[in-house]
């Protein structure tokens, strides 16, 4: 090999490695220079296993155990209001109170396990909450959220999500797009979401937890008629990151907003935190009461 082809080798390898790379479908994270010249870096927080938190409840891995996930925490506040008294009041807050009272009611019944994805103010990747589900072996998940309606203090209502494919309303695909971006703070974003799309979509197929999840969004609905204050509309669908375990029964609580002041008395006060522990829970136990008997039927 001459100097001269030596030399145009070494030139040229990086460019076909790159090409290669590229040709391949090989992505390749290149650094990108934030305006304070910061280095940042594409994290795929996927790829970094969650920690697993404590079950509470009874020592007997055959009794059911639910995961309850506090919505956001830490750095992401979630949606925001002010209180009567102009204090600001964060979903990460109202969340945790009602996933620690759902616990707490649940304990009581003593037969039931209990996880919290988060039992503080701590910021916790989209992609570990279901996936804390899943490496528990979890029989059911439960997301707390709550919701802000910006100027407008006449939207109320609580609402509960199951995974869809598609957005089923415009409003639902806002709600989704939102609640997914909590992962792009501070410039860390989960890579390939179009992929986490196309898994959400495949894990449809997994047809009896979607049954399941469909069948104990509806026990919320019946368990709480009297006792909390539904959308007109409650029962949704959307593309939700956190619903995807394909087999973990998943549902979202859109508890209620923040921006009303009716909403805004359940959701910060213990009374109200109560009603929402004491629905869920019985939802919880009746869900299980008919998967036992499902189970001993021959199901
Ligand atoms: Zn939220």
């Amino acid at each position: 090999m001459s100097y001269r082809t030596l030399l145009l080798v070494v030139l040229l390898a990086p460019a076909l490695l790159l090409g290669g790379a590229l040709a391949l479908g090989v992505t390749i994270p290149v650094p990108q220079w934030g305006r304070d010249y910061v280095m940042r870096f594409i994290v795929d927080e996927a790829q970094v296993p969650p920690d697993l938190p404590k079950i509470d409840g009874p020592d007997d891995p055959s009794r059911p155990l639910v995961v309850i996930d506090a919505g956001h925490g830490g750095r992401d506040p979630g949606a925001s209001g002010i209180d009567p008294q102009g204090r600001k009041i964060d979903e990460k807050d109202i969340t945790l109170a009602i996933a620690r009272a759902v616990r707490a009611e649940l304990l009581k019944a003593g037969n039931i396990r209990v996880a919290l994805t988060r039992s503080d103010d701590r910021i916790l990747p989209l992609g570990h909450r279901p996936e804390i589900a899943r490496l528990l072996d979890a029989d059911l998940f439960i997301s707390i959220h709550a919701d802000s309606a910006g100027e407008r203090d006449d939207v109320s209502g609580a609402s509960i999500y199951t995974l869809s494919n598609a957005a089923s309303s415009e409003a639902a695909a806002r709600f989704a797009a939102r609640e997914n971006d909590a992962d792009r703070l501070n410039g860390i974003v989960i890579s390939g979401q179009s992929d986490a799309v196309s898994t959400i979509l495949v894990e449809l197929s997994q047809q009896r937890t979607q049954e399941e999840a469909l069948a104990f969004a509806d026990l919320v609905l019946r368990e709480g008629s009297n006792q909390l204050a539904f959308h007109s509309q409650p029962r949704r669908s959307a593309a939700l990151a956190v619903l995807r375990a394909p087999d973990v029964p998943s549902v979202l609580l859109e508890s209620g907003f923040v921006t009303n002041l009716a909403d805004r008395a359940r959701l910060t006060t213990p009374e109200g935190r109560a009603q929402y522990a004491s629905v869920l829970a019985r939802a919880i136990k009746v869900y299980f009461a008919r998967r036992a008997t499902g189970a001993a039927a021959g199901e």
